[in-house]
């Protein structure tokens, strides 16, 4: 048998729209560049993806949560640096009206040039800010202006102390959120790689200074295991240090995870040592206090911040990269036979089990039915009785679902059902009464 792996976006694109996971949105209307929706299955599995990540973090003992709003005090973004410095170098061609960003055009780097007509006939580089503008209430003037927050970051430093005194939490701890954020992005593209709304998820660690590095390093480790944890292919993923040129201004440190993207190397998450830069900005700004006590020295200091960041819908998208595998095998006539699957790791998988009763036949079905139910008291699932047996295990293998149950005659006289295993392709007979559970300890188990 032969295995192919995912060669180019396009393959991925056309089975999410087919099979229900990402929608272009307003997609009757033509479109709204760079939007997407999640459908039926995607959902599903975006909640799982975030689950993932949100008990990875706040199920320890020094991370709690954060739901912030996303329309902030606007003053948040100037003392953040956003309003000042969140922008894109943009330079307008004369002649053909494109836009391109300057610092990464090769023709305009290389020779300014326009990248699309060849003409030198282009503005001068202008700075674009990167967030999106609204106003709050009913007047349109200049005091009523606020923004669709660029990073969830933000929230966790002006809610610093709220969480700090209500968890009464010691430093070091973490605060954890996910959420939208939007940039008007120049380049977007690639999927749901880069897009104009998108979700974070965010998690700021609070240490003392001169704990900073080794934190960091921990954070590091701990950013790897979570994708060894989920299954990923090892080899797809690396770290990429930022140079001096690459770090943002906040930043003392930074390491990209990134993922090899059918378009190439490409960061998932950044994880960085943003000093002390936030809270001392938003002290300054605010006039309030952003310090931590620490009781036993008697100590007071601005804690330095490790971040860990990472696209919801990116991490979304390299699941469904990593676990895209087509296996070839030639049938007696000499054609290829092609069984696609999504191999997630079952914590990702949208749908965990799928009842298929062999027949259409009323005595099956009922059984079916009622067996879809006691699997849905414990997980997502979904019932499928039309096509061919094999038809239906394949239609299950291409949307990642770990184990498919079918409901045969002998099912009548033995209680039990057969469980087909999504990459062995191995049946089980198992007794109904035990049926949750198989699946649950199946799932723990899984490697
Ligand atoms: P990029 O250079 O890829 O646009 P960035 O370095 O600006 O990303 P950060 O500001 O560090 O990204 O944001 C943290 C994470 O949020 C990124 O690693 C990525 O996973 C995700 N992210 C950032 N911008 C977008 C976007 N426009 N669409 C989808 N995800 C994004």
């Amino acid at each position: 048998m032969q295995i192919r792996k995912l060669n180019d976006l396009a393959t991925l694109v056309s089975l999410s729209k087919r099979r229900g996971f990402v929608f272009q949105s307003s997609e009757i209307y033509g479109g709204l560049g760079s939007c997407w929706d999640y459908g039926p299955l995607g959902s599903l599995m975006k909640l799982n993806v975030k689950r993932a990540w949100w008990n990875a973090m706040t199920r320890r003992s020094d991370i709690c949560g954060l739901d912030a709003a996303i329309l902030m005090h606007p003053t948040v973004w100037k003392a953040s640096g956003h309003i000042d410095g969140f922008s894109d170098p943009l330079v307008d061609c004369k002649d053909c009206k494109t836009r391109f960003r300057a610092d990464n055009t090769d023709s305009y780097i290389n020779e300014k040039k326009c990248p699309n007509c060849g003409s030198k006939n282009l503005s001068e580089p202008r700075n674009f800010n990167l967030m999106f503008k609204t106003h709050m209430g009913p007047v349109e003037d200049t005091g009523s202006v606020v923004y669709l927050r660029p990073e969830t970051a933000q929230g966790h430093f002006v809610n610093f102390v709220n969480c700090q005194a209500s968890t009464r939490y010691k430093i070091p701890f973490g605060i954890a959120a996910i959420g939208k954020s939007f940039r008007n992005e120049i380049t977007p593209g690639n999927f749901i790689f880069r897009t104009r709304e998108f979700e974070q998820m965010e998690m700021q660690y609070f240490v003392k200074p001169g704990t900073d590095e080794q934190w960091f390093e921990t954070w590091k480790e701990l950013r790897w295991g979570f994708y060894k944890k989920f299954g990923f292919k090892m080899e797809n993923l690396r770290f990429h240090p930022h140079g001096p040129t690459e770090l943002a201004h906040y930043a003392k440190a930074a390491f990209d995870i990134q993922y090899l993207f059918p378009m190439g190397w490409s960061e998932l998450e950044g994880i960085h040592n943003r000093s002390n830069f936030d809270l001392t900005q938003h002290s300054k700004f605010s006039g309030k206090q952003l310090e931590y006590f620490d009781e036993p020295s008697k100590e007071k200091y601005v804690p330095f911040v490790i971040e860990t960041a990472v696209g919801c819908d990116r991490m979304f998208l390299a699941f469904m990269c990593d676990a895209y595998r087509e296996e070839v095998t030639m049938d007696d006539k000499g054609q290829e036979d092609v069984r696609v699957v999504l191999g997630f790791h079952p914590a990702i998988a949208p749908i965990k089990a799928a009842v298929l009763p062999l027949s259409k036949k009323p005595e099956l079905t009922s059984v079916a039915e009622k067996l879809r139910d006691q699997l849905a008291e414990d997980f997502d699932v979904l019932y499928d009785e039309s096509a061919s047996i094999g038809k239906r295990y394949r239609r299950q293998d291409e949307i990642g679902t770990p184990y498919c149950v079918t409901v045969d005659f002998e099912t009548l006289n033995d209680q039990a059902v057969t469980v087909r295993h999504r990459d062995t392709m191995k049946q089980d007979r198992v007794p109904i009464a035990d049926l949750n559970q198989y699946v649950q300890v199946g799932m723990a188990s899984w490697k």
